[in-house]
């Protein structure tokens, strides 16, 4: 058995919340309302966020495109998308909402782009 503190984050209220985990099975008090227990399951059993980064842009009016994935990814592969990110180069123009990566590590989820980047006049 584990036991967990999380804030909630689903509302403004912010309940703290206590959670008793054992194996798969979460007891949660302190919650307001059963949103409350749906964000510590999640939270614990199969914690996602949406990621932001950045991806080098060639032949574009600034060196780097802002990123963000469709979706919550899950953590556990934040670190491999980053290093996918790192190794890539994306040529100028782009749009924003363009899909840059479609379905990321297999997960179904896409990276777009957040920000327009034109063409640099002189070429690169
Ligand atoms: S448990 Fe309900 S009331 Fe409390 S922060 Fe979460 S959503 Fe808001």
């Amino acid at each position: 058995m584990e036991n967990r503190t999380l804030t909630c984050i689903s509302c403004p209220l912010g309940c703290d919340l206590e959670a008793e985990v054992v194996g798969d099975t979460v007891t949660v008090t302190g919650n307001r309302c059963d949103k409350g227990v749906a964000y510590a399951k999640a939270e614990i059993l199969n914690p996602q966020r949406v990621v932001t980064s950045n991806i080098l842009v060639e032949g574009g009016i600034c060196p780097l495109v802002s990123v963000k994935t469709s979706a919550p990814i899950p953590k556990g592969l934040i670190g491999n998308m980053i290093q996918e990110l790192k190794n890539m180069k994306i040529r100028a123009p782009i749009r924003i909402g363009q899909i840059l990566i479609r379905n990321l590590l297999g997960t179904g989820i896409d990276v777009i782009a957040t920000r327009e980047v034109e063409t640099c006049p002189a070429g690169e």
